[in-house]
């Protein structure tokens, strides 16, 4: 752990969304996996858990120059990047991650400030939060793909989250299960959580910077109220 950390009182914690608060790795690891054979092109579902957090564009171009040895055209990019949004949007909605109301519901109580932190952009993102966790979010306390220009593993999001929670990077924790995001996070100075709901090695994790890895979001729970 780092010897500086909450040298103040927790007053924020900052979230990432996708396998934090919904458990939706899944269907973005099925459609990665299954575009990319639709393109004669390889990339094991594990290994798209790697690649959470960076934009489609990039994704298909790393891929693309692995497996055909050039850059990804625009329109290569364009598509096949459309085609994996509508794999994933034929998925029923993913499932709340068990123990995140418990946990939302246990900082609001606390008084804590919830910051959402996501690089999606969906628009109907805020309507399904209030579904779930009704009362918990609150729209000028979110940062979504429009309000960033660089993704994670970019600090920015993470800053921008910061300066909506109106907190400096030792009042707030962040809780994340991406390695990229972990990766941001840790860039912004901020203490990391690692909630380790996906199919990776916990030592991923840690390296990427995380200061605390747990099993589960329930786990984590658990931890908090002890
Ligand atoms: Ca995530």
């Amino acid at each position: 752990m780092k010897k500086d950390f909450l040298k103040k009182p927790l007053k924020a914690v900052l979230f990432d969304m996708d396998g934090v608060l919904f458990d939706s790795m899944p269907y973005h690891a099925n459609a990665w996996h299954e575009v990319m054979k639709m393109h004669g092109m390889h990339l094991p579902k594990e290994e798209a858990y790697m690649h959470e957090g960076r934009t489609g564009r990039e994704t298909i171009n790393l891929i693309c120059k692995r497996q055909k040895g050039r850059e990804a055209t625009a329109v290569e990019m364009e598509s096949i990047y459309e085609s994996k949004c509508e794999l994933f949007n034929a998925n029923p909605p993913a499932p709340e991650m068990p123990g995140a109301n418990d946990l939302l519901n246990a900082l609001k109580q606390a008084g804590i400030e919830i910051v959402l932190v996501t690089g999606s952009g969906q628009h109907s993102l805020f309507d399904r939060l209030e579904v779930h966790y009704p009362g918990i979010f609150a729209k000028d306390k979110m940062v979504t793909a429009y309000d960033v220009v660089k993704g994670k593993p970019n600090p920015e999001p993470y800053l921008k989250g910061l300066e909506k929670a109106g907190v400096s990077a030792d009042e707030a924790i962040v809780v994340e299960n991406a390695p990229l995001g972990v990766e941001a996070a840790h860039a912004a100075n901020i203490f990391t959580v690692a909630v380790n709901t996906g199919p990776l090695d916990p030592q991923v994790l840690k390296d990427s910077g995380a200061n605390i890895v747990f099993p589960s979001v329930n786990q984590l729970v658990e931890a908090w109220t002890k």
